[in-house]
């Protein structure tokens, strides 16, 4: 941390910027936070309408709005701007588009002399995650994307659903791309420490084995039926960037399935994927290798695959 003081600055006043900020005040998770967005009337807006509810939040917290230049002394700096897709645009195009939103951003918040931890959430967020890690010249570790974290959160959810138990309870994740080829090491899923497969052996037909695979088609699906039916995703993801602060901000060493630069983990290097890891105050301290079945670790690589293609699409 850089002062007393726990200072977020916060780059785009979105749905899911201001989800994010909203739960921050609600939860006190920091006592600066800083909104800046390209409509500066949008980011006065929001920055009024939070402050307007200090009166009922559980703690004191500094919320205004702010200049690249404010980003000198910042803890983290949170990335959730971005271009929407154009009617029939190909995803290069919108890449190659948010990549020129990134530069406008990255390179005055390194110039600001910022020295703290970016925290990305924009999508496709492992793309532009390294993107970031590019543009900055950040040590790796200091730039974090939410990457599988809402999917992993989703995943617990779902399967404390199923088997009625508290999602707290539920260990499991979801591991690699933030979208189509992300996929769940089931070897690795547990209720409290037991098996969710073993569950499921000794459970005489009430649980099904077979029913794994649905529960991790609709985390894969979430995201459409939600934007389908009221056209963004928001709470979800700003819930779980909060986490992400405290374990940054709290220097909690956490584990999180957030998107890192893989140095070698399950045979993949240079690329950012969502895999288990353990965050605390200088970002992600190290990588969590799974003991994963060798399909589970084939599906992880094939997945690193199509996230190293649509890097290789972006050309900035
Ligand atoms: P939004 O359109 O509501 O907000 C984007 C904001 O970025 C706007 O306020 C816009 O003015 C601002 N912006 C655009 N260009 C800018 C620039 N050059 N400088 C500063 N600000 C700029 O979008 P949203 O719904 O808030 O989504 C934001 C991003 O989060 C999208 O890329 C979305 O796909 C992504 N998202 C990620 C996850 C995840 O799990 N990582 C989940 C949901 C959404």
């Amino acid at each position: 941390m850089h002062s007393q003081s726990r200072k977020v600055v916060l780059v785009g006043t979105g749905m899911v910027g201001m989800s994010y900020a909203y739960a921050l005040l609600n939860q006190s998770a920091c006592d600066e936070l800083l909104l800046i967005d390209i409509d500066a009337a949008r980011a006065e807006g929001e920055a009024m309408d939070l402050s307007h509810g200090l009166a009922f939040s559980p703690g004191h917290m500094r919320i205004a709005t702010g200049q690249y230049a404010d980003c000198a002394d910042a803890d983290i700096v949170v990335l959730c701007a971005g271009v929407a897709q154009k009617p029939g645009e190909e995803r290069p195009a919108l890449l190659a588009r948010n990549a020129e939103v990134f530069r406008s951003i990255v390179e005055p918040v390194v110039r600001s002399g910022f020295s703290g931890i970016f925290l990305v959430a924009t999508n496709p967020v492992d793309v532009m995650t390294r993107l970031t890690q590019a543009l900055s010249g950040f040590a790796p570790g200091r730039v974090v994307g939410t990457g599988t974290a809402l999917d992993t959160a989703r995943l617990r959810y779902l399967l404390g659903e199923y088997f009625c138990v508290d999602p707290r309870n539920v260990h499991a994740y979801v591991m690699g791309e933030h979208g189509e080829s992300e996929f769940v090491p089931w070897s690795q899923a547990m209720l409290a420490t037991k098996p969710v497969f073993t569950v499921c052996e000794e459970s005489g037909g009430r649980f099904r084995a077979g029913d794994m695979e649905g529960l991790a088609d609709r985390v894969r699906c979430a995201a459409q039926q939600i934007i389908a039916a009221k056209r963004a995703t928001y709470y979800g993801i700003g819930m779980a960037m909060v986490r992400i602060t405290r374990a940054l901000l709290g220097d909690e060493n956490s584990v999180l399935t957030v998107s890192t630069l893989l140095r070698g983990a399950h045979g993949v290097r240079g690329v950012f994927a969502g895999i288990p890891c353990v965050v605390g105050g200088a970002g992600v301290r190290e990588t969590l290798t799974l003991p994963l079945l060798p399909e589970e670790e084939e599906r992880f690589r094939r997945s690193c695959e199509v996230l190293d293609a649509c890097w290789k699409e972006l050309s900035f």
